[in-house]
């Protein structure tokens, strides 16, 4: 994996810039950086690792929290100044034509981690190995994590990161993702405070 190409972009969230991440000058999926101001080394920074969900990120769809997560995770590094890592692991890394596959099954009545099963793939199959390249590239080592997903962290700190402070992405839940939700509580041990 290398550095393809950094650029300014200005966003919704304010001015960025992006950096694109591959192996090759054609790479179809890169892995994207958006720098949110100047990322000063001397303390933690502020990192959101955000898995693509196309559905989520784009359409706005209920069915899970995705989108609003990157909303709020923008605003939030707008502010404070960091980095959001853009992970291309569509659908837990089963990628999205499995992940509409599994929402019919969710549709017929599995939940998200059952539905997975059914489709001959494990729940979870994101990896951090790009994730851990693109923190060394940028020199971070002590890291401000904005996530509710204690995998993630482990993830992080088995590569070599000092996450020095978890920052909770907590979105509203609503009545298409509620059960959704829960599932990644009870079933993936994501720290979700979630209204009964
Ligand atoms: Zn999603």
């Amino acid at each position: 994996m290398k550095l393809l190409v950094s650029t300014s972009l200005p966003t919704r969230w304010g001015p960025t810039l992006i950096s694109a991440f591959g192996e090759k000058e054609t790479e179809v999926c890169p892995y994207l950086v958006l720098q949110f101001g100047e990322i000063d080394l001397s303390h933690p920074v502020l990192v959101r690792v955000h898995s693509e969900c196309f559905t989520g990120d784009v359409f706005g769809s209920r069915k899970c929290e995705c989108g609003d997560q990157l909303d709020l995770s923008c605003r939030q590094l707008a502010e404070e100044g960091g980095i959001l890592i853009y992970a291309r692991q569509e659908g837990r890394g089963i990628g999205l034509v499995n992940k509409l596959k599994a929402y019919r099954l969710q549709d017929q009545g599995m939940d998200t981690a059952q539905a997975n099963t059914e489709l001959g793939f494990p729940v979870e199959m994101r990896t951090y190995e790009k994730v851990a390249f693109i923190l060394d590239h940028f020199g971070i080592k002590d890291i401000r994590l904005m996530t509710n997903n204690p995998e993630k962290i482990k993830a992080l700190k088995d590569s070599g990161f000092n996450i020095v402070e978890r920052i909770p992405v907590q979105a509203e839940s609503c009545t298409f993702n509620v059960e959704y939700l829960k599932t990644k509580r009870d079933v993936m041990g994501h720290l979700l405070d979630l209204e009964e």
